[in-house]
C-alpha cells in the first residue's frame, strides 16, 4: 500500500517574504512558497510584485492557474497586444507551453499561482536558460529559510 500524502497548512501572513532570484525577475519581486507536490509535479507560491517589476521570459511546461489578489498584471503583452491584463481580483489560466516574454506589473501587485509543471526560462530565440520546477523551488525556499 502506498502512503496517503499528508495534508498541510501554512499561515501566509506570518510566513516571511523572500527575494525571488534576480536572474529570473526584475524590480524586487518577492515570494513565499506554499506547497510542492512531487506526485503531480506542481508547486504553489504567492508573489509580491512592486510597481514596474517583471518576470523574465519563460515558457510554462505545464498549465497554471493564478489569482491576482492585488494590483494589475500584464500577461503575454497585455490586452493591447493580444494578451491579458489581469486586474485584482482576477483569475487566469495559462495553458501548457504558454510563452510569457514580459510579465509586467504596472502597479504594486500580488498574485497566487499553482504551476502544474516547471517554468523554463528562455532566451529570445527560445533556447533554454534554466528550468524551475517543484524541486528547484523547494530547494531555493529551503536555502532562503536556512533549512539546508
Ligand atoms: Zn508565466
Amino acid at each position: 500500500m502506498k502512503p496517503h500524502i499528508e495534508e498541510e497548512y501554512i499561515h501566509v501572513e506570518s510566513t516571511k517574504w523572500k527575494p525571488f532570484p534576480e536572474t529570473l525577475s526584475n524590480g524586487g519581486i518577492r515570494w513565499k512558497l506554499m506547497h510542492v507536490s512531487p506526485e503531480v509535479g506542481a508547486w504553489t507560491a504567492i508573489f509580491d510584485c512592486p510597481r514596474g517589476s517583471s518576470f523574465n521570459r519563460h515558457i510554462h511546461l505545464g498549465p497554471g492557474e493564478y489569482l491576482l489578489t492585488r494590483g494589475k498584471m500584464e500577461v503575454r503583452g497585455g490586452v493591447e497586444n493580444g494578451g491579458s491584463t489581469a486586474i485584482a481580483t482576477g483569475y487566469g489560466y495559462e495553458s501548457c507551453n504558454a510563452r510569457h516574454d514580459h510579465t509586467y506589473f504596472p502597479e504594486d501587485s500580488e498574485f497566487y499561482m499553482t504551476f502544474l509543471g516547471p517554468l523554463q526560462f528562455v532566451e529570445e530565440d527560445g533556447s533554454p536558460i534554466v528550468v524551475v520546477g517543484w524541486e528547484q523551488a523547494q530547494d531555493l525556499w529551503a536555502r532562503q529559510n536556512g533549512v539546508v
